[in-house]
């Protein structure tokens, strides 16, 4: 990138701008996996380290700035636990530890900071994720603002494949769990002070319980959770790593009509907003009803759906079937439309 680059919000909004930049930091490392696991370059959910045959550590790195720190759904605490472990299972790893470093404003009641860590400590307890390291600071007022919150997540390997942005084969099903955009469409709405008839909440919800049991099979081959950036992003990125193309069926993708009402009030790209308790996966063709039916009967999948599927045609791009019987080219977003969604 041009040294005099002026780094602007969209270099960190999850989409096409963040890739560029993205790229130039991780040309300043030399060593960015080890012995050939998934390391900083593949950009997906988390690394693999390969510790002896049969055991591999999932790591993932995370910071959360959420602004408010208590949204429509969940508070920075849960969001903070939730993403990190949701990074593990996207990599078909079964989070067992988290450290949590904090950022904390100087004036910040100790009633606030205590609620914030309340939440993080019952959502990582609620999935049996030790809090192992952390550290504190305090910063002097308007340095950072309320709490800001960084994670490693640890975990171990179930799956008996390797799960990765790259992995996706031809043929594969691709599968939504539930409604995409919630989380944004929320504080979207919250910030803009949009009063819908039905209170839209963020979906923040960890997901090991609902896909853990799934990626024993090996018959999941990619799988993601799109939160920055969105579907959009989501999909883009098993499409442009696994060079196939994806095509997707618009009417099959389960959206709320609150997060449509958002979209068009805003003429926002529903496309382009998060979820944080939603993830999308390419799965076996001949396991996909399997595995569909199988998240049907969670609460946290009831609302899954197979959405298309991944083809030689279209490589390295991601297309939509409109309702009306068009074809449309899905863009990668250039990121999330409002800041600190995470
Ligand atoms: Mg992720």
């Amino acid at each position: 990138m041009d040294p005099d680059t002026i780094i602007e919000l969209n270099h960190g909004a999850g989409g096409s701008l963040m890739d560029t930049f993205l790229a130039s930091l991780l040309a300043i490392y030399k060593t960015k996996s080890v012995e050939g696991g998934i390391g900083a370059d593949e950009l997906d959910d988390g690394a693999t380290i390969s510790l002896s045959a049969d055991t591999i550590l999932i790591v993932s790195s995370d910071s959360h700035t959420i602004d408010p720190i208590f949204f429509p759904g969940g508070d920075l605490g849960k969001l903070a636990a939730t993403g990190t472990i949701n990074d593990v299972v996207m990599m078909g790893g079964k989070p067992i530890a988290i450290t949590c470093a904090l950022l904390i404003e100087e004036g910040t009641k100790y009633s606030i900071v205590e609620k914030i860590l309340q939440s993080f400590a019952k959502t990582c307890e609620e999935n049996g994720v030790a809090v192992i390291a952390g550290d504190t600071k305090v910063l002097p007022k308007g340095l950072v603002d309320s709490i800001y919150i960084s994670t490693t997540g640890l975990g171990k390997r179930i799956s008996p494949n390797v799960i990765s942005d790259s992995n996706v084969q031809l043929g594969d099903k691709i599968i939504i769990t539930g409604s995409p955009g919630m989380h944004g469409a929320a504080l979207i709405a919250g910030r803009e002070g949009i009063n819908l008839q039905t209170e839209l909440q963020s979906d923040v919800n960890p997901l090991a319980d609902l896909l853990l049991p799934l990626v024993k099979e090996g018959a999941i081959h990619a799988m993601k959770d799109p939160t920055r950036g969105g579907l959009g992003s989501a999909l883009n990125e098993f499409a442009e790593k696994s060079n196939v193309g994806l095509l997707l069926e618009e009417d099959k993708i389960p959206v709320k009509s609150e997060v449509n009402g958002v979209c068009e009030l805003l003429g926002i790209d529903l496309f382009s907003l998060s979820s944080e308790g939603k993830a999308i996966m390419a799965v076996s063709a001949d396991k996909a009803e399997e595995i569909l039916q199988a998240l049907k009967n969670h609460p946290l999948g009831h609302e899954a759906e197979i959405i298309g599927e991944a083809s030689s045609k279209y490589q390295g791009k991601v297309v939509i079937q409109t309702s009306i019987g068009g074809h449309r080219l899905l863009r990668k977003p250039l990121g999330e439309p409002i800041p600190r969604v995470c």
